[in-house]
């Protein structure tokens, strides 16, 4: 395992370069440094990033499609986009290197994962544009176990699938699994006893301990929080080694820092802020200091597992997920953490946000049919939500079953009328 000092050579060598290979090939990097007053030489140590502007989702979106790429257009092997809630979506392109630095740290994070030949991963991201199924799928192929590419949906095939072909490792998102608890079980199944699952690969979007917890009761598998995202290759930026205590990153191509999402400010090791990376070996299209907007904070210490690695915590969200409701800020991921650490509170819930004479936040809630009409556990949902978001949420009992679940991508459980009101 490489020690930390190894590490930083290897950092300060690999940023002097791509510093200098982003001035040199792409324009806007260019005239940024100009603007600021710097050259790629006034990178000499580590430390010395600070002095790199940032960069920002709008500037993928301003150059949207392929403004930044740093390689001729031949040189591409493949294009992603993510899909943007407004406008343009972003696109991201790879050279045939970026493609297998892609599948290297992929293969990396499996096999920190436990994944290995003669596992058969059941792949149910979406494979196509999104980054993940794809991206997974390399992952599989990397350790060498066999990758059956179900994508997304369809939920009565991937049960049948899952028992009938002894799928052992579940790859998709959080939220589809959470899904899928309630899904095998109302198709007749024995989660423990039908599927061989041991290994759970949950990433994409935000969820919490008491998710997993519930995941892994109901399915006996271990569960792995994965991160990444599109402009940082997709999948593979970091993820938890069996320790799970952080999510390992993959340091030696992603240069991690946190800073103050107001002020720019790059915050000590520990401190909660906004993520920031820098690709280290990019080809096709660079990132210097690439502003990610999630919120999370970095850890150096030495891994129980043996890894130098720098953790990040568990992301809490996207400082742009932030929802402001009479001035109070709150994460949808306080919300789901509060609920799922109540016996008789169902999977499925919805935020919804309005405006009338104030901001008024409401929670939707499914619960067994025992607890429906309890007004003491409506109160004592109420009085979780209160101590730990500061705010007076009106909560409604639901019946199990009548929220609306997500059988392909992220979970959308905000609605928020207020913009239309
Ligand atoms: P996309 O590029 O569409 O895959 O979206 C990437 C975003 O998904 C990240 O910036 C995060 O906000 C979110 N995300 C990805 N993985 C995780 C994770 N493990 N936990 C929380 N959020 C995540
Ligand atoms: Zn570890």
């Amino acid at each position: 395992m490489l020690k930390p000092k190894q590490m930083k050579a290897i950092q300060l060598r690999k940023l002097r370069k791509i510093v200098e290979y982003a001035y040199r090939n792409v324009p806007l990097f260019k005239k940024r440094f100009d603007e600021a007053g710097i050259k790629p030489s006034s990178i000499r140590t580590l430390d010395d990033v600070a002095k790199v502007p940032f960069t920002v989702k709008t500037d993928l979106r301003d150059n949207y499609p392929l403004g930044l790429l740093a390689v001729p257009q031949d040189r591409l092997y493949a294009l992603h986009a993510s899909s943007g809630t407004t406008g343009k979506p972003i696109v991201v392109a790879y050279t045939r290197g970026d493609l297998e630095c892609w599948s290297r740290l992929m293969g990396r994070s499996f096999d920190v994962a436990g994944v290995r030949k003669g596992d058969i991963v059941q792949n149910m991201y979406g494979y196509g544009l999104f980054t993940g199924g794809l991206g997974f799928h390399y992952g599989a192929r990397a350790v060498g176990a066999t990758v059956i590419p179900t994508s997304t949906g369809n939920t009565k095939r991937q049960l049948m699938l899952m028992k009938d072909l002894r799928t052992t490792v579940a790859a998709c998102t959080p939220s589809y699994m959470v899904y899928l608890c309630e899904a095998s079980r109302a198709e007749g199944y024995m989660p423990r006893t039908d599927f061989a699952l041991r290994i759970g690969l949950f990433g994409a979007e935000p969820w919490s301990e008491e998710a997993r917890k519930r995941i892994e009761e109901v399915f006996g598998l271990r569960a792995h929080d994965c991160f990444g995202m599109s402009e940082l290759y997709g999948p593979g930026v970091a993820i938890e080694c069996d320790q799970r205590n952080g999510l390992h990153v993959w340091s030696d191509e992603f240069l991690v820092e946190t800073i103050n999402p107001d002020t720019g400010e790059v915050l000590e090791p520990g401190k909660e802020g906004e993520l920031v990376f820098t690709m280290l070996s990019r080809e096709a299209m660079p990132l210097l200091r690439y502003r990610t907007r999630d919120l999370s904070r970095v850890f150096e210490e030495e891994c129980a597992c043996g890894r130098y690695h720098p953790r990040i915590r568990r992301i809490k969200g996207r400082s742009d997920d932030m929802l402001i409701v009479g001035g109070v800020n709150v994460f949808p991921s306080q919300v789901e953490h509060v609920l799922m650490n109540i016996p008789g509170v169902g999977d499925q819930y919805q935020i919804i946000l309005s405006h009338t004479d104030l901001d008024r936040l409401a929670v939707k809630v499914e619960t067994t049919s025992d607890r429906l009409n309890d007004p003491k556990f409506l109160k004592e949902i109420q009085g979780d939500l209160l101590a730990v978001l500061g705010i007076n949420a009106d909560v409604a009992l639901v019946e199990l079953g009548t929220l609306p679940r997500s059988e392909v991508g992220k979970a959308r459980r905000v609605i928020d009328l207020r913009s239309k009101e």
